[in-house]
């Protein structure tokens, strides 16, 4: 095609293509094992499969309702309120959505005004600052600081101005694998008291904590959860990253603006895989066990890099583990994994990624969402040069 014939003024002006796409495609260009990019490479159940098959084929293909399919949301407001002790009504509190990222642009979109503030907690997952840029949104960041990525809620308490609208929060959360207690969300509470705050909860690794620990949602507090737009994803939780189904829990005057724009975003999500899903949430074990599964991985992942030099930091949830590799280069955190791919065939996730600006700690994240096999043959490979 011939060049622009005018100039543009981007939107994004420091946006390039997101990391996850970047070392996905390294990582396929150099033949290495991708541990990059967050997705299982193992399938989900077969009976999930026959399930959409089964929708398909008796004719359900036409657009679901504009707020997702009515057993759906009635499968989720039972999950959450046996797990949470919450009530959201299904028919104006939950809403289906195409996977967790629309859910998040959308509720800021919806509720982020030009000039608000919106707080994040950095390393802030990527599509969360840009999302607050495109509506004219001010970014405040909170630091999370390594080893243990705890936030400092005296510094965080230090941000909010009148200006304030939301506070963008994510437990179990990436890339750290750090899990907040029940003590920060009762920080929350306290600090969102007597204010026009909205929290927006990223909760699509619910299912993924570790050592006994209970996942501590918003939506077990009903104080925050009264001001709070919950996200989470099927993606995670059964395997299929692909497939791009999440939903939101939010009040119904919270949702009621979620809503108007969703329905001018994606309108509604494909209506067999609603219905599959659906079925599926019948057995709470397809979910219950999660955290059990992934904890063996994790074990096992550490356990692996025993061998080599990183140093490999605290992971109470999600699939990420966290290494630092300082005693093994100085090099960048980007030209790190650079090497790691092409000289050693393994990707992983330079931190510096989610740093608005760049911040370099010499610390990677890999994915452990893998097969015995691939996770045996990473380690081998790291071992030999790390
Ligand atoms: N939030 C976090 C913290 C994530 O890790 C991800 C994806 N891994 C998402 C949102 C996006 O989820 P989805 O693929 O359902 O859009
Ligand atoms: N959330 C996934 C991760 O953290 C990636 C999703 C994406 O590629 N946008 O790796």
């Amino acid at each position: 095609m011939p060049h622009l014939p005018f100039p543009l003024e981007s939107r994004l002006p420091d946006v390039g293509t997101t990391i996850f796409t970047t070392m996905s495609r390294l990582a396929q260009a150099c033949g290495a094992i991708n541990l990059s990019q967050g997705f299982p490479d193992f399938s989900a159940e077969d009976v999930l499969f026959e399930r959409v098959s089964h929708w398909m084929r008796s004719g359900h293909n036409q657009y679901a309702p504009m707020a997702g399919v009515a057993a759906l949301r009635e499968a989720i407001a039972a999950k959450v309120g046996t797990l949470y002790g919450a009530g959201y009504d299904p028919e104006d509190e939950i809403t289906v959505t195409a996977g967790a990222t629309q859910a998040l642009f959308t509720a800021v979109a919806a509720l982020v005004h030009p000039g608000d503030e919106v707080i994040v907690f950095e390393p802030v997952y990527d599509s969360y600052v840009p999302a607050i840029q495109l509506q004219g949104g001010v970014v405040r960041r909170a630091r999370l600081s390594a080893p243990d990525y705890r936030p400092d809620w005296d510094a965080v308490r230090q941000l909010v101005t009148p200006r304030t609208r939301m506070i963008m929060v994510n437990t179990p959360h990436n890339p750290t694998g750090s899990v907040w207690s029940a003590a920060d969300l009762q920080a929350l509470a306290e600090l969102t008291r007597d204010t026009g705050i909205v929290v927006v909860a990223d909760e699509v690794y619910e299912h993924i904590v570790f050592d006994g620990v209970r996942h501590e949602s918003v939506a077990r507090y009903p104080e925050l959860a009264a001001r709070s737009v919950i996200v989470s994803s099927f993606g995670k939780t059964f395997h299929v990253t692909g497939w791009k189904v999440g939903y939101v829990l939010a009040p119904r005057a919270l949702m009621a603006e979620f809503r108007k724009v969703h329905q001018f975003n994606v309108f509604t999500v494909n209506t067999p895989v609603q219905l599959a899903l659906a079925d599926y949430m019948e057995e709470p074990s397809r979910y219950g066990g999660l955290a059990a599964f992934y904890q063996g991985k994790r074990d096992c992942f550490r356990a692996g890099l025993a061998g080599t030099a990183f140093e490999v930091l605290p992971c109470s949830g999600t699939y990420f583990q966290t290494v630092r590799y300082s005693a093994i280069s100085s090099a960048p955190d980007t030209a790190f994994v650079d090497w790691l791919t092409r000289e050693v065939g393994v990707a992983a996730i330079p931190l510096s990624a989610f740093f608005g600006d760049g911040r370099d700690e010499k610390v990677i994240r890999f994915c452990f969402a893998k097969r015995d096999e691939t996770l045996q043959a990473a380690f081998e490979r790291l071992r030999r040069f790390c």
